[in-house]
Parts: C-alpha cells; sequence; structure tokens
C-alpha cells in the first residue's frame, strides 16, 4: 500500500518525483476519451523505469497463446488491443544533452490530473547534467468532444542560460507491447508523410489488418507569438516527425502546442484514413488549444453533471470516487457498439484490454443509472452479436444443439484467454451475461428487449448448462464438475455454489422470459422457436428436472453454503492471523501453495448473495458473510465492492465504510501491489454500486426504484444523480434528513425503507427523522 497522492476533492496530485513510483503514477495519471487513450508518459525522453503506453479501441492482434494451443478445445490466441504509435514524444535537445528526467536534478515537480476539467498537468524544474535548467509545464488532454483529436502545450523557460534547443516531434510508430508472448512487433509501415510542421503515419496491424493513421502538428510560440520555424523532417521507418531548432533566451518561455490525430479503418474507408486523419488534424489546429481545453471543460461538465457523486466531510472518500467515476467515463462512452470495457481501459497492458465477466457483473449498474439506455443497451447487444461466435465456442468444447458457452476473455467473440484453469473454466461467466439481461430489463422496464435479442441468448446459455451438468448416481442430484468459480484462488472444483446457483437461476429465468414472449408476441415467439430449433416441452422438462436436483454443497452446523465440495476439508485460516509479510499472496507463494490454502480471492458465495439477496434471509447472508469475509484476501479488485455492498445490507457501517475506501483507493493507494501494470476500471463501476446500492440501499423491485441509506460516520452528507426510466432524480443523504429531488416533469414513485412516496415533477421531498437503520429494523 503507499501513501504519496495528496488528498484532494477533484485533482490526483503528486508532489516530487520518485523514479521508483512513475509507473504506478503512469497507471494513475492516464488520459483517455472512450476511443483512444494512454498512460501518462513523459513527453520528453525517459530512460528510467517507464511502461510507455497508446491504446485504440478495438484495434488489437490475436497473439498465439504460449501455453496448451496444441490441445483440443484451447484457445489459439490471446488477443490483445495493441499498443500504438506514441504520439506524444517531444524530445528536447538542451545545448547539445538530452533532456531526460532520469538525469537531471529534478525539484517543484508536481504532476495534477484534473479531474474536473478532464486534462492533465505536469510541472517542475529540472537541472540538466550540463547545468542548464529548465521550467516545464505541460498540459494534455485527449478530447471527449472530439475523440479524434489529443492535444498538448509544453511551456518550457530557460532558467540559467541563452543559447539552443533543439525539439523533435515525433510519431513513434516503432512500438511494442510489453505483454506480447513471442517478443514480436504487432505493426506494419503503410504510408508516411511529412510536411511542414505536419507528419503522418499510417501503420497496420499484422494478421487483423486494422489501419491506424496518426497525424500531428506543431508548432512553436513565444510569448503568444507564432515562431517562424525551420523544421526539419524525420522519417524513418514506422517513425516520422519533425525536428525544431530554437535560439533561446534567458527567463523567457517558449510553449510548443502539438495536436494529434488519431482515426483508424475501424471508422473509415482505408482510402479515405489519410484524408480522415488530415481533416481531424485542422479542425484540431484551426480551433486551437484554448478552445479545444474550453470544450473538453465543457464536456466533462455534462458529465459530471450526470454521474458525480458528491460527499462531504470526507476528502479521501471524494477524491476516490470521483477518481473511480473519471476513469469509467474516460473508458466507455457507449457510443459504439462494438466496443467494451477492458478491465485496464486504456491504462495498461494486463487483461490484454479484452471484455471479461466485469462488464456483466460490475459495470452494467452503472452504466444503466448514469447514462443513456442505449449505453447499456450497447454493452448487451455486444453479447447479443457474439452469440453465434458462443454457439461455436460451445461446439468446440462438443456441445450441441444451439447451446453457447460465452468468452471469458474475446474481443470479437472468440475465446481468447491464456489460461485454462484459472480462466477458461470459469464458465460462470455465462450466468452473468444472462443476469445482465435481467438486470437491464428490471432497471429500465424495456421488455422489448427480450423479444428482440434477450431470449435468444438466454435458450442458448440455458442449453449449455442443461448439458453441462451432470446426473450423480451416487448423490441421485445434478452436479457441475470442473470448474473455476469467481475465486480464482481454487481451480478444477466440483460444485461450485454459485456456479450452481447461476447454473439454475439461468435455467428458471430463461423459462419465464418464454412465458413473456410467448404471451407478449406471439409471433417473435414462433420465430424464435424456430431460429433456434427449440423444443419448448422437452428441453424445459429437463430444465425443470435440474432446477428440482441440483446439488448445492452447504454446511449446516455452520450454517453457510460451501463454495464448492471439500472446501472444509482446507486448513482453516484467518486472513487476520496470516502475517502481512505475505500481502499478496499471488505475489509471494507458489501457485501450488495458493490452491492449497482456503484464501478466497474475491466474493464467491457472497457473489451469489449479492446477486439474488431477495431469496435469502438476513441471517443466512450474515453467516456467509461472516465465514468467507473473514477467508477473503481481496487480491481481485472486483471483491472489496460486493463486500461493502453487503456490510451495508447488514447494517455494518464500520465495515462497509473500510471496504468502500479499498475500493475506491484501490489504485490511487496501491492496495495491491499492481497499479504500475494499469488501473482497475471494470472495479471502478463497483465503487460507484458501493456508494448507490451500498450506502444508499438501492434496489429496484417491482418496477420501482428503492433506497434504504445509511450514512458513514466520517460523512456529514452524500449525494448523487441517477436516471431511471426516463426520470432523473438526485438523492441528497444527511444525518437527518434525506432529500430527493425529481429533475424531471412526470412524477415519480419512490420507496425509501419500504415506505412509498410520490414526487411530482420539478420537485423534491425530505423524509426527516434520520436514522441508521439495518434490513432488520
Ligand atoms: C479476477 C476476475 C476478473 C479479471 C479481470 C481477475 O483478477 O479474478 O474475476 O474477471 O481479473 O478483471
Amino acid at each position: 500500500m503507499k501513501n504519496y497522492i495528496q488528498k484532494d476533492e477533484w485533482n490526483i496530485i503528486e508532489e516530487g518525483f520518485d523514479p521508483a513510483l512513475n509507473k504506478i503514477s503512469e497507471s494513475l495519471f492516464s488520459i483517455g476519451n472512450g476511443r483512444f487513450g494512454q498512460r501518462a508518459n513523459f513527453e520528453e525522453s525517459y530512460t528510467g523505469d517507464t511502461l510507455q503506453g497508446n491504446y485504440v479501441a478495438g484495434i488489437y492482434y490475436p497473439d498465439k497463446t504460449r501455453v496448451g494451443w496444441w490441445k483440443n478445445g484451447y484457445p489459439e490466441y490471446f488477443a490483445k488491443i495493441l499498443n500504438s504509435a506514441n504520439w506524444i514524444a517531444l524530445l528536447i535537445e538542451i545545448e547539445g544533452e538530452q533532456f531526460d528526467l532520469n538525469n537531471c536534478k529534478i525539484s517543484n515537480f508536481k504532476r495534477i490530473l484534473h479531474m474536473k476539467e478532464g486534462y492533465l498537468e505536469r510541472s517542475f524544474i529540472a537541472e540538466l547534467k550540463n547545468g542548464r535548467q529548465v521550467k516545464v509545464n505541460a498540459v494534455r488532454f485527449c478530447s471527449i468532444s472530439d475523440t479524434e483529436i489529443g492535444a498538448i502545450q509544453y511551456s518550457i523557460t530557460p532558467l540559467n542560460f541563452s543559447g539552443t534547443i533543439t525539439i523533435t516531434s515525433l510519431i513513434d510508430g516503432d512500438v511494442k507491447n510489453k505483454d506480447s508472448n513471442y517478443d514480436e512487433k504487432f505493426w506494419d509501415e503503410v504510408y508516411q508523410e511529412v510536411k511542414d510542421e505536419q507528419a503522418y503515419l499510417t501503420l497496420r496491424t499484422k494478421k487483423t489488418g486494422f489501419d491506424v493513421c496518426t497525424g500531428i502538428s506543431t508548432s512553436f510560440f513565444c510569448k503568444r507569438e507564432k515562431l517562424p520555424i525551420k523544421s526539419e523532417a524525420i522519417s524513418r521507418k514506422k517513425i516520422v516527425g519533425n525536428r525544431i531548432q530554437q535560439e533561446v533566451t534567458e527567463q523567457v518561455e517558449y510553449t510548443i502546442y502539438k495536436y494529434a490525430a488519431i482515426v483508424s479503418s475501424e471508422n473509415y474507408e482505408r482510402s479515405e484514413l489519410i484524408n480522415a486523419c488530415k481533416e481531424a488534424l485542422k479542425r484540431a489546429t484551426e480551433k486551437g488549444f484554448e478552445n479545444l481545453l474550453e470544450d473538453q471543460n465543457q464536456a466533462w461538465k455534462k458529465k459530471w453533471e450526470e454521474s458525480d457523486i458528491l460527499i462531504e466531510g470526507d476528502t479521501a472518500a471524494q477524491q476516490g470516487i470521483r477518481f473511480n467515476i473519471f476513469q469509467l467515463n474516460q473508458t466507455y462512452t457507449g457510443e459504439d457498439a462494438r466496443l467494451n470495457i477492458g478491465p485496464k481501459g486504456f491504462t495498461g497492458e494486463k487483461y490484454g484490454g479484452s471484455t471479461y465477466w466485469d462488464t456483466e457483473a460490475y459495470c452494467v449498474p452503472f452504466y444503466l443509472s448514469t447514462a443513456k439506455q442505449e449505453v447499456s443497451k450497447n454493452l448487451l447487444l455486444y453479447r447479443y452479436r457474439h452469440l453465434p461466435k458462443a454457439i461455436e465456442n460451445a461446439e468446440k468444447l462438443g456441445f450441441v444443439n444451439g447451446a453457447a458457452l460465452y468468452p471469458m476473455v474475446t474481443i470479437n467473440g472468440e475465446e481468447c484467454h491464456n489460461e485454462w484453469e484459472i480462466t477458461f473454466e470459469e464458465i460462470h461467466r455465462n450466468g452473468a451475461i444472462a443476469y445482465a439481461i435481467f438486470n437491464y430489463v428490471r432497471y429500465t422496464g424495456d421488455h422489448d428487449y427480450l423479444i428482440d435479442y434477450g431470449l435468444e441468448v438466454l435458450i442458448a446459455i440455458a442449453r449449455f448448462w442443461s448439458q453441462r451438468v451432470n446426473w450423480s448416481e451416487e448423490k441421485q442430484q445434478f452436479v457441475i464438475l470442473g470448474v473455476t468459480g469467481p475465486n480464482e484462488y481454487e481451480n478444477n472444483v466440483n460444485n461450485n455454489w454459485y456456479t450452481n446457483l447461476m447454473a439454475t437461476w439461468c435455467l428458471s429465468y430463461t423459462m419465464e422470459v418464454l412465458t413473456y414472449v410467448a404471451e407478449h408476441s406471439p409471433t417473435a415467439y414462433q420465430n424464435l422457436l424456430q431460429k433456434t430449433n427449440f423444443n419448448r416441452e422437452t428441453e424445459t422438462s429437463r430444465w425443470n428436472k435440474i432446477i428440482d436436483k441440483m446439488y448445492f454443497p452447504s454446511h449446516d452446523k455452520l450454517g453457510i453454503f460451501l463454495q464448492q465440495d471439500g472446501y472444509l476439508d482446507k486448513e482453516q485460516i484467518l486472513v487476520k492471523d496470516l502475517d502481512k509479510k505475505h500481502y499478496p499472496i499471488h505475489q509471494n507463494w507458489s501457485w501450488d501453495r495458493i490452491l492449497r490454502s482456503c484464501f478466497i480471492k474475491q466474493a464467491d458465495v457472497l457473489q451469489g448473495l449479492y446477486f439474488f439477496e431477495d431469496n435469502y434471509d438476513i441471517e443466512t447472508l450474515r453467516k456467509n458473510f461472516d465465514f468467507y469475509e473473514a477467508r477473503t484476501i481481496h487480491e481481485s479488485s472486483l471483491s472489496p465492492c460486493v463486500h461493502s455492498i453487503l456490510a451495508a445490507k447488514l447494517g455494518n457501517e464500520e465495515r462497509a465504510y473500510e471496504f468502500y475506501l479499498r475500493t475506491s483507493r484501490l489504485d490511487l493507494d496501491d492496495y495491491n501491489n499492481d497499479t504500475q501494470d494499469g488501473l482497475h476500471i471494470t472495479s471502478m463501476a463497483g465503487t460507484w454500486m458501493s456508494v448507490v446500492e451500498g450506502f444508499a440501499g438501492m434496489r429496484v423491485r417491482n418496477n420501482k426504484l428503492h433506497f434504504n441509506p445509511m450514512l458513514p460516520a466520517k460523512w456529514t452528507s452524500y449525494s448523487f444523480t441517477i436516471g431511471f426510466r426516463g426520470s432523473k432524480l438526485n438523492l441528497s443523504i444527511k444525518k437527518s434528513l434525506i432529500k430527493i429531488s425529481n429533475h424531471s416533469e412526470k412524477d415519480l414513485i419512490i420507496v425509501i425503507r419500504d415506505q412509498e412516496h410520490r414526487i411530482a415533477g420539478k420537485t423534491d421531498i425530505e423524509v426527516s427523522s434520520f436514522k441508521v437503520k439495518t434490513d432488520e429494523g
């Protein structure tokens, strides 16, 4: 755990430069706009420890896996979103010495991520080996109002000399993924052009053939006057740019403006790409830095109006939630249904930028409440479009009759993970995909989705479960063997309680939806039966048998569900009794030791209880929570948020708060010692859930929003805005008062602690006599 980020409500601030923390900061200060993004690398050269990273959404490469591809059923490749051309490079030579912070004395170093306005700033004073001192201020952003544009304003002041500086502004396309399996480079050059102060480079991905064209325009200013530039063209393989030499005067500030345009063949015909890039670059240069930044500020203002959570009285908690919301909004905007949310977004390479169950299990609720309905619908449609591939995935494993197994890791619908036991065996993902449909319909009331898309996916998923279970003569029950549950620290287990639960739930839900569609849209129903060759009678009669006779491991004496067969055979040690020097165990222990231990990586049984809490009484929730939390080591970022929500449900404010801080500051404080690899973007949606579903207790029941708020002791108040079925409401929760403002025209009915309230359009209500109340009374 680290503690070097300064607490501030709106900004992420690092003061002083510590090279040992640089890769963590590169992750934390990442910027993006949903279409492309990058780590907070320096513009100048840096020979210290760094992970250079620029990523363009949807541009991937199928890197051949290192293990298992020779076995039947194993995926052949691990897809990765590619590290793409670096457009920020401004290499600076000062009086013959390359300016490199690794070789300088640095003072007044400050990095700020201005989350309210959406830009990154870095300032410092550096003394080079040759004794020359410069002051630098660099501002940079990826525009969210024009998502093809990035911009840099780089100001440099010679403090103790007049002399010559040389600036080489590059597009460096000679980049490599750090996680490349065979150390290969994935890009070929297709086209380059350098002209005056501009340069263009089109690269094509090997195998997948995506073209990405990057353009830059670099200009040099002094006292707001553009200096006449004699620029020299740089043109090497996969590297283009312009070199400028400039005489500079002591104590005078010089400013370089660098604009970039990034377009890809995902959005343009190849033949149009270069023109589209030039067009975008023209828009950027014509608008100029200040106007672009002003647009950026306005666009972010709008985003914050929709999704901010205001916490008063606790700066660390406030900073945490805003950081999470900011990063989510930088990663996925929902405008392009082909895109999804990689666990690291644009901030690193781990997880290959692919889509995991994280989207359905964690991210969908955030977008349901804070964005237009189409955004979460797009996330669902992404899987709908992948249905044929999911059926193929299942066929490869021997399943028949249109059964679908969605991939655990994917970009194009094909399974593409690196590890069989950990990843592939997590067939529970099929359940999360069905659950997201249920969650979406429950929240939006968009039942047409079931008719148009949902049922088709559900039938295919249900068919998978129906074939994946087997009858145990011994137990006289159905069992599911050889799986990995959400807890990845156990592999190839039998009867993971959560997986068995999701399987039976999927079967019941599919039957419920079949009835709904048959009643509400008989024609669509008949068409679908034909399309899927579905025999309702025979197929559902087996499903009913499975539901009736599914085996669920449990322990009556302890009053808990058992994570899987044999869990209690493990040596039972509590996390509190494990010396902290072992944390994180995945970095300190052998895999063998992890598998033998009882330590749980993330919510597993508790994930099921979180999804279906209404099916269990509070005592059952409590017993399972107490038992499993004590053994959970939370080494998946997805873990603390679920625990926070359940602790709040159980009325345990202290634990709920502790988990909230852990989830919201997971990266800011580097809890799991892995922020340097990139941020945990998908779990950030879980952080949002732990405020809205956790502390505020929001649930959707019977088409209405319910709240059961509690106020963490440290907070004076908190408030947030959500959209629900065309209405917009704001909840503000204080110690003695809950205020709900209905921002829409139409009336809204909400339920606060089981009491219904009607709020007329454009009015507020206040509910007083606030006291912390649990679901028990
Ligand atoms: C978690 C998985 C998750 C993956 C990507 C792993 O560490 O255990 O549940 O899907 O990260 O976020």
